[in-house]
């Protein structure tokens, strides 16, 4: 009500002055003819020639105050305009008009306050993560371009370390989203601390000019701008010793949490010019950090550059095979070591590569898992293995044909439902299907296993443990997952006459199955000694370049024939001794 009557009275004001202008002028010029006419005609003449100037200087006055009562504020506001089309969101409007014009600066400027709180506010969660409260990847990525471009002008080094926690994902499944949280801002206070002594560590002169910065730049990353380092052995000895900092046990919940660090580092200017590339090379260290066990710290080098580029040709030539279909099923006989007879079978992917031929899987498996391109790859196998079986049921052969399942694929929640439309699009009966779990994925979360597996069995599916001796099983939870087969890893076998444990080792793995009811693969069978000792100890079924190496389906179905008529007495006898091969 007061804003109201004073915006009022502010309004009359400025035009009553403009009015009294133009009043004053009037009566002057009134003034001057009546003087002029009782004083005489001479002096008149003067008096109204001057009466008339002061009179058009009046006019004109008040005329240029009623113009640029309105021009003034017009021009204010097409400043602001601009100013804040510049993205200054700190200009204000100063018009002080008394009219409808200061009203609307006013609203203007209110609307500008909340705007520029606003994007304040989004600025700071745009470069904050808000579960520790660090600066998040994309400022530590600013903050290192300004560096590392500050140290290329003025000859500086600068070091960026990259920090990963082992072991926290596995911390977060177990006890959950929150304790993780929690648990992560107690790694962040750990670092902190490690960073605020870092001068202390690495003796550094500039330290308080230019800070290290801490930043979370990933789930389970964390990344430290070193900005002035004298050597880069600093750098090595700060990550050691942070990550040294990490593996002491944290207390959460009552639990006590024991943690471990990996580390990449990047040397700036030479390993980067930008705080992208600079970060990237830290990146690049700390895979192979990582990929070199628990608790290291790596030096990023060139060579790392030429390999990751290597793995992204490779990445992007899978995804082109894919597509164009490069990739298929071989098949590899598994033979009943009691009756002779071809049991089932392995499929196995190959890569019909445009320029290098059939390339096995062990060149491109890890890059299909690390990419993720094994998904699609795998399902793609799997399809591409059913329905070859149930061409070849529908040619008179039933042979049960097994498939791998990778960890990737298992953490589909759809696998199970994927598996079952497989079935039904190819028309091969479950009992004709297996699926090789490695005992790695099998252990590393049981319940998965049962839930994701055992409605397949209950239908007819059979499941195998692939590589058995390789992981670590936990007996009690092997017991409780729906399996039928072990497939003994075939570095048993190759150890047999070589490692005098070798038999003692094979014969437990058999003795365990068959306490289980489970049924015993033996893999990588080469010779017919290991054949006839397998044999002997009772294991179900081999599998090996003595039994045949993987072929495609067409030469497939040919060796399966080939195999049951010369067991029909067709062909020469059994080269394998000990082995009764029958239709
Ligand atoms: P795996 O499942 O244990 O397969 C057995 C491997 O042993 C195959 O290697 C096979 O060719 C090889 N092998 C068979 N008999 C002999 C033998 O007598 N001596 C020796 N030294 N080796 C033998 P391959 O085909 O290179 O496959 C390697 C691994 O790649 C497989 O090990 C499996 O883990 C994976 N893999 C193959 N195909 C697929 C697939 O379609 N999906 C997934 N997820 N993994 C696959
Ligand atoms: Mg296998
Ligand atoms: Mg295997």
């Amino acid at each position: 009500m007061k804003d109201w009557l004073e915006n009022i009275l502010k309004t009359l004001a400025g035009k009553l002055t403009l009015a009294f202008l133009g009043l004053m002028s009037l009566v002057m010029l009134g003034m001057i003819v009546m003087l002029s006419f009782t004083i005489g005609r001479g002096p008149a003449l003067a008096w109204a020639i001057g009466g008339s100037t002061l009179s058009a200087v009046l006019a004109t006055a008040a005329f240029y105050a009623f113009v640029t009562r309105i021009t003034d504020p017009l021009r204010d506001l097409t400043e602001f305009a601009q100013q804040t089309n510049l993205k200054r969101l700190g200009v204000r409007l100063d018009i002080r008009s008394g009219d409808e014009l200061e009203i609307l600066a006013r609203a203007l400027n209110r609307m500008m306050q909340r705007l520029d709180a606003s994007m304040k506010r989004i600025q700071q969660l745009a470069f904050v993560d808000t579960i520790t409260e660090l600066p998040n990847r994309d400022r530590f990525r600013q903050e290192t371009d300004e560096a590392a471009k500050s140290n290329a002008a003025n000859n500086l080094v600068g070091a960026v370390i990259s920090i990963d926690v082992d072991k926290f994902i596995r911390v977060q499944e177990t006890l959950g989203q929150i304790a993780g949280e929690e648990l992560l801002g107690l790694v962040a206070e750990r670092l902190s601390a490690a960073v605020r002594a870092s001068d202390r560590i690495v003796r550094l002169q500039t330290c308080i000019a230019r800070p290290a910065l801490l930043a979370r730049t990933g789930i389970s990353e964390f990344a430290v701008l070193i900005p002035d380092i004298d050597d880069p052995t600093q750098a090595g000895r700060f990550a050691q010793l942070v990550a040294a900092g990490l593996r002491q046990h944290f207390e959460l919940g009552g639990h006590r949490i024991v943690l471990g660090a990996c580390a990449g580092i990047a040397i700036f200017p030479q390993d980067g010019e930008t705080g992208e590339e600079v970060l990237r090379s830290a990146d690049l260290a700390l895979s192979h950090a990582r990929n070199g066990g628990r608790n290291r710290s790596v030096f990023f080098t060139r060579k790392m550059n030429q390999r990751a580029l290597e793995k992204l040709v490779l990445e992007n030539e899978i995804r082109a095979g894919i597509e164009q279909g490069q990739f298929m099923a071989y098949f590899q006989p598994k033979v009943d070591l009691g009756t002779g007879r071809i049991h089932g079978c392995e499929a196995l992917v190959r890569w019909n590569h445009p320029t290098q031929g059939m390339v096995s899987p062990t060149k491109f498996i890890t890059a299909a898992e690390e990419t993720g391109l094994i998904a699609p790859l795998g399902d793609y196998i799997m399809r591409d293995a059913a329905k070859k079986a149930a061409a070849w049921l529908r040619r008179g052969i039933a042979l049960r044909v097994a498939v791998n399942v990778s960890a990737m694929q298992f953490n589909d929640d759809n696998f199970t439902a994927k598996v079952q439309n497989i079935l039904a699009e190819t028309g091969l009966p479950a009992s004709l299907f297996e699926l090789e779990i490695t005992e790695s994925i099998a252990m590393s979360n049981p319940d998965r296993v049962i839930r994701l597996l055992e409605p397949l069995r209950n239908k007819g599916v059979r499941i195998a443990i692939d590589d058995f001796g390789t992981g670590h099983s936990n007996l009690a939870a092997l017991t409780r997952m729906p399996f039928d087969v072990f497939k003994i890893d075939q570095s048993f076998i190759r150890a047999l006459g070589k490692d005098r444990n070798a038999p003692t080792m094979i014969e437990t793995i058999i003795a365990m199955a068959g306490g289980l009811n489970y049924e015993t693969v033996a893999e990588g069978v080469e010779t017919q000694e290991q054949a006839a000792f397998l044999k002997k100890r009772g294991a179900t079924l081999g599998q090996g370049y003595l039994f045949g190496s993987p072929m495609s389906a067409d030469q497939f179905e040919a060796h399966a024939r080939n195999w049951a008529a010369r067991a029909d007495g067709l062909s020469p006898a059994p080269a394998i001794e000990g082995l009764r091969r029958t239709s």
